[in-house]
């Protein structure tokens, strides 16, 4: 587990992020592309010492999820799985608010089938499609 102090680009939301792992994931989903201009690069986390819930917009993108935003610089803060189940609540933090990625490395790459063909990412990563990602988690809980 590892603590990253995080913040959006205006600096309205600041918070703490519990990480569980040192690997973090990219998902290629066409929302996640929408939602990010590109991949969202995105790692487990806890959230702590939040600061500036007032500015954060939450908008539900599936039934099982919704994404939160700064409402005043528009930064991707998170992805929270909002179904019930043993992962209500789990949230996938964007990489980029993370202040330091320092010790942390990108280990794998889902809903790898709607990657567009112009860029790839390097190295020896874990690849599943949004249908194994499903299966993995026997519901609806990640993508999308
Ligand atoms: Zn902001
Ligand atoms: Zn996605």
């Amino acid at each position: 587990m590892v603590e990253k102090t995080c913040k959006c680009l205006c600096g309205a939301v600041s918070f703490v992020a519990e990480i569980e792992t040192t690997d973090f994931g990219v998902c290629h989903c066409k929302m996640c592309q929408r939602w990010s201009s590109g991949p969202s690069l995105t790692a487990d986390a806890e959230i702590n010492n939040l600061t500036g819930e007032n500015d954060i917009t939450f908008y539900q993108s599936s039934e099982w999820a919704q994404r939160a935003f700064c409402s005043k610089c528009g930064s991707n803060l998170w992805y929270e799985i909002i179904a019930e189940g043993p992962n209500f609540g789990a949230k996938y933090m964007s990489a980029g608010v993370i202040d330091d990625l320092g010790g942390m490395k990108l280990a794998t790459e889902i809903f790898i089938e709607e990657k567009p063909d112009a860029y790839c990412f390097s190295g020896d990563l874990l690849q599943m499609t949004g249908e194994e990602v499903f299966a993995a988690h026997s519901s609806t809980e990640n993508g999308n």
